[in-house]
């Protein structure tokens, strides 16, 4: 995996960024209305904020590949998705019962999330203080909820509802789970999903 420089770079022309009605990368709330806490604090800490601005962030350095935390046992299945869930296999979702939910989405994630190990792993440099991210549709194929992204990456896809709205082209690049690639070949061969 390449390894990343964090640049939070400036917006590459398409658009002004001036929303104040976003999931991720808005400008934050006044910081006295942000409670903090942590199941993990030697890992990581939870900002938690109305309008369902919270974040996840590293309270150490990060290595690549260093698991981040497993879901395994705290997991539980339910029957359909919501914002909160997330999908494991072409027809499985589980909610995750732990702060891994406060992880945002990214279209340049620090993080990602393996359905097969049920484990989230950091996957590149992090440091101290920085988002821990993943990118959402690496699970979800058909999202609850979609939203506008405003991660500030020069990669960003803009609007997430899932892979299933997504080209291969916009795909490729990103770290996939089976699943996922399971269901774009199901696509691309025009069989049901
Ligand atoms: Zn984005």
């Amino acid at each position: 995996m390449v390894e990343h420089v964090e640049t939070n770079s400036v917006a590459t022309g398409s658009g002004t960024n001036a929303s104040t009605t976003t999931t991720n990368g808005s400008p934050t709330s006044p910081a006295a209305s942000t409670k903090t806490f942590s199941t993990h604090p030697h890992l990581f800490l939870v900002h938690s904020s109305p309008n369902f601005q919270s974040k996840m962030t590293a309270t150490t350095h990060f290595t690549p590949n260093t698991v981040l935390l497993s879901f395994a046992d705290t997991m539980t299945p339910v029957p359909k998705p919501s914002y909160t869930t997330v999908q494991i296999s072409t027809t499985e979702h589980i909610e995750l019962n732990s702060n891994l939910v406060y992880l945002n989405h990214s279209c340049d994630p620090s993080c990602v999330i393996d359905t097969v190990k049920k484990e989230v792993r950091v996957v590149r440099e992090v440091r101290e203080g920085e988002e821990l991210t993943f990118f959402y549709p690496s699970s979800e194929w058909d999202m609850d909820q979609a939203f506008d992204c405003w991660c500030g990456s020069e990669k960003c896809l803009k609007r997430i509802q899932g892979a299933k709205y997504l080209t291969v082209d916009q795909l490729q690049h990103h770290y996939l789970n089976n699943h996922i690639i399971e269901l774009i070949t199901a696509s691309l061969h025009g069989l049901p999903r």
